[in-house]
């Protein structure tokens, strides 16, 4: 007889494994987790590549969190290795301190000032804007039309093909803007990478499910949904490929990466430069706002502290989304957000998609789950995501416990 899940997961991205872990260690169900790639961790996988050197396959992804419960759930499954993300901006043939900082602003009034005296020229230069309406309004009304569009204007066009005017305020004002000399990137309380990496961090996620767990890779959903039996699904995907893009297609931005290798005879030149034998840029992110078709190029291993005398430079390519392409951001703006409304309007409902009774398997009582960056269409950051799997884990737990998912 066919196994009988209790949770059937789709995707094994952060949402799907934290889901998985609790659902099979507190909750003592049983899951069945499918994975379209050839690997486990989604977005936030990373390998050693040829060089020997860890990088993240999909974009840098930074670890930092101000919540302590999501820091006390992913420490039973990894150690840490702090890092202060300092990033670079580079434009008028120069390296800029970024994100704006006083050093900025000594850079960029070419001789050495104060906090009070960068106060009194924003003061002066900020255009006022009680509540900003868009990315555009958010960083002019801090910083004024010249530090925009040295820094922002140009980056956020490439990035997004969008104009700043018609991106929600929170794309541009997630970076922060200070007149002291804190030139981190980011602002949350914990900012620290998985010691081993993330996959490690992963394959000890999945390790802890023991027997509760069956992993499978290489798998889209839809092969095996009709025969598959199951009481609950939790679906991490893109929301409205799983509704057969009913109410047409949700806008993402998609990229393209390119990786180049060097080794230590190379970087020897590049020493000038890098400041730093071993490495070929002063940074572990160097951003390109203006002059370049790419948006940034990350070197991981400023921030993993990895011990490799090789090391590899990561160029990031805005790319166009079309079905097929990996959909790696969600567009925060107004026209998406109504479309978007749509399916979770029919994602609340509950309905399933025909692809889940082809297969003649009742789905009577069964109840949908969406969680994660896609199936919520948000523009989440790691922990976020984290925190909001751990709730939908205590949930779906908690409906389980008086009769049992499975009869
Ligand atoms: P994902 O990681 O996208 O996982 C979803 C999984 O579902 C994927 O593995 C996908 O293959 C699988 N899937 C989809 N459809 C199917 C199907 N039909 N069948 C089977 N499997 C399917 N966050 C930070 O906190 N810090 C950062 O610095 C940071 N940098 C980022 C940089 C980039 C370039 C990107 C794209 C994101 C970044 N993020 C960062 C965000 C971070 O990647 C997400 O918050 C997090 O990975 C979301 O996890 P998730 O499980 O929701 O989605
Ligand atoms: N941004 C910008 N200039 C920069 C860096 C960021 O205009 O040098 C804008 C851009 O719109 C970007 C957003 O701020 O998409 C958020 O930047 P972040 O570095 O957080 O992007 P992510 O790492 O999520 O791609």
């Amino acid at each position: 007889m066919a196994t009988v899940y209790d949770v059937l997961i789709v995707g094994a991205g952060f949402a799907g494994l934290t889901i998985a872990e609790r659902l099979c260690t507190r909750h003592g169900l049983r899951c069945l987790l499918v994975e379209r790639r050839r690997h486990i961790g989604g977005n936030a996988y990373d390998h050693l590549d040829d060089h020997g050197v860890r990088i993240h396959a999909y974009g840098p992804h930074y670890f930092r969190t101000n919540s302590d419960r999501v820091v006390e759930y992913l420490s039973q499954f990894t150690a840490w290795h702090p890092v202060q993300y300092r990033v670079k901006s580079f434009t008028d043939g120069r390296y800029w301190s970024f994100p704006i900082n006083l050093e900025t602003f000594e850079q960029f009034i070419g001789r050495p000032a104060t906090s009070e005296e960068m106060e009194a020229w924003l003061a002066e230069h900020r255009v006022p804007i009680d509540q900003p309406a868009n990315s555009e309004e958010i960083i002019v009304s801090q910083v004024g039309w010249e530090l925009y569009e040295k820094f922002f204007r140009g980056y956020t066009l490439k990035q997004w093909k969008r104009h700043p005017r018609d991106l929600s305020p929170s794309v541009c004002g997630r970076i922060p803007i200070r007149t002291t000399r804190d030139d981190r990137y980011l602002r949350e309380k914990f900012q620290a990478l998985p010691a081993a990496g993330y996959t490690a961090l992963f394959d000890r996620m999945v390790a802890a499910c023991g027997d509760a767990l069956t992993l499978m890779l290489d798998t889209d959903y839809r092969e095996i949904a009709p025969n598959t039996d199951f009481r609950h699904l939790v679906y991490t995907g893109p929301i409205d490929e799983f509704y057969d893009y009913a109410f047409g297609d949700l806008p993402y931005r998609s990229l393209r990466f390119e990786k180049e290798g060097f080794t230590p005879g190379q970087l020897a030149e590049r020493q000038p430069i890098s400041g730093k034998a071993g490495f070929w840029q002063p940074a572990m992110q160097v951003n390109y706002p203006n002059d370049e078709d790419f948006t940034r190029i990350v070197e991981i291993k400023h921030a993993t502290g990895q011990d490799c005398d090789n090391t590899t430079i990561v160029r990031e390519y805005p790319h166009d989304y079309t079905r097929g392409r990996e959909p790696y951001y969600p567009v925060p703006s107004p026209d998406a957000e109504a479309i978007y409304e749509k399916y979770r309007s029919l994602a609340a409902v509950g309905t399933l998609p025909e692809v889940f009774t082809a297969g003649g398997i009742s789905r009577a009582g069964v109840n949908a789950s969406f969680v994660g960056r896609l199936a919520t269409y948000r523009y989440y950051n790691m922990d976020q995501v984290i925190a909001l799997a751990l709730e939908k884990a205590e949930q779906i737990g908690e409906m389980s416990r008086p009769k049992g998912l499975t009869t």
